[in-house]
């Protein structure tokens, strides 16, 4: 991470106190990004979530509009569990002074499925159970490699920007494991916080990819040139497949979004997960319009509010 702020390390003292200061302006609009671009991608996608690219093509030819509907029947512009869990997570470290412990995490997410959340993912269901019923903030190693960890990331992502790697890994680990805990869920919630944290740190798509490459060289499966993955699933293999492809064939945030949702499957996770991504690359300005008037005010209003809230907590405004 380091490696990608050299423009924030070698700054003058004297514009670091300057309140149009151009790099926080760029933090800023970029956080904002990553967290719209969440929400938007999995409005979307959700319209298509468990569809088949086929049944996308028959009902609704190219998808491109947020619109709502869905297995889950959503109203125009509401978001599912991938923004409302991220939203706990952003919570969890704006309602305390220091670092949450995994118990906060835990104590958020719990917070989170009493309100009734429109869905709730299996494998995040019997961790926040778990949590209930043992006070354990952190689940055994599993077989599942799910993605539910992985899609609410974000949040991390802008609140330790500029911090040490091994704070950044406990932190996105401590979150991943009150849900899921597999080698392959690990690596890939840190290469969407690393990605995030490029983007927003205006280090380009060449180092967010950077990102992308390392993973696929620890972990092959991963590998996401060449072919198309349709109907990815919700394990984090597919889905991050499907999401590094669609990010890598296409230059911003509306054809990288379109494509990756009407590949169908997990199509809100996937459009999450690309949103943040490409989002914290192309800030706020790079988001389609007509998709921000169709979010649902409240959650625009949230996305706002906590990517201002946890920007401006993280290491890299405060240098
Ligand atoms: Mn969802
Ligand atoms: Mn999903």
């Amino acid at each position: 991470m380091q490696a990608s702020l050299p423009f924030i390390q070698t700054m003058s003292m004297s514009l670091r106190s300057v309140t149009h200061n151009p790099l926080r302006l760029q933090m800023r609009t970029h956080a904002r990004g990553a967290m719209l671009g969440l929400a938007l991608g999995d409005a979307l996608g959700a319209t298509v979530e468990f569809m088949t690219p086929r049944e996308i093509r028959a009902q609704l030819g190219r998808h491109n509009q947020i619109r709502g509907g869905g297995w889950l029947r959503l109203a125009c512009g509401q978001v599912t569990d991938d923004t409302t869990m991220a939203f706990a997570l952003a919570e969890a470290w704006l309602l305390r002074r220091n670092a949450p412990a995994a118990e906060d995490y835990a104590q958020a997410f719990d917070t989170w499925m009493r309100a009734k959340p429109v869905d709730i993912g299996n494998t995040v269901r019997r961790g926040i159970v778990r949590f209930r019923n043992t006070g354990q903030a952190c689940v055994l190693p599993s077989e599942d490699a799910g993605n539910g960890a992985t899609m609410r990331c974000a949040p991390i992502g802008l609140v330790l920007l500029g911090a040490p790697s091994d704070t950044i890994a406990r932190a996105t680990l401590a979150q991943a494991r009150v849900t899921h805990y597999h080698p392959l869920t690990d690596a890939a919630t840190l290469t969407v916080v690393n990605m995030v944290q490029a983007g927003v740190s205006g280090a380009g798509i060449r180092a967010v990819m950077a990102q992308a490459n390392l993973l696929v060289r620890e972990f092959p499966q991963f590998g996401f040139r060449g072919k198309h993955v349709d109907n990815p699933s919700g394990y984090i293999v597919d889905t991050m497949r499907a999401v590094l492809h669609a990010i890598d064939i296409n230059d911003n945030f509306e054809s990288a979004l379109v494509e990756v949702v009407n590949r169908g499957g997990d199509a809100d996770t996937t459009g999450a997960i690309a949103g943040m991504i490409m989002g914290a690359l192309h800030g706020e300005a790079g988001l389609p319009e007509r998709w921000l008037r169709a979010l649902d005010p409240g959650v625009y209003k949230r996305c706002i509010d906590y990517a201002d809230g946890l920007i401006e907590r993280s290491p890299a405004w405060l240098l």
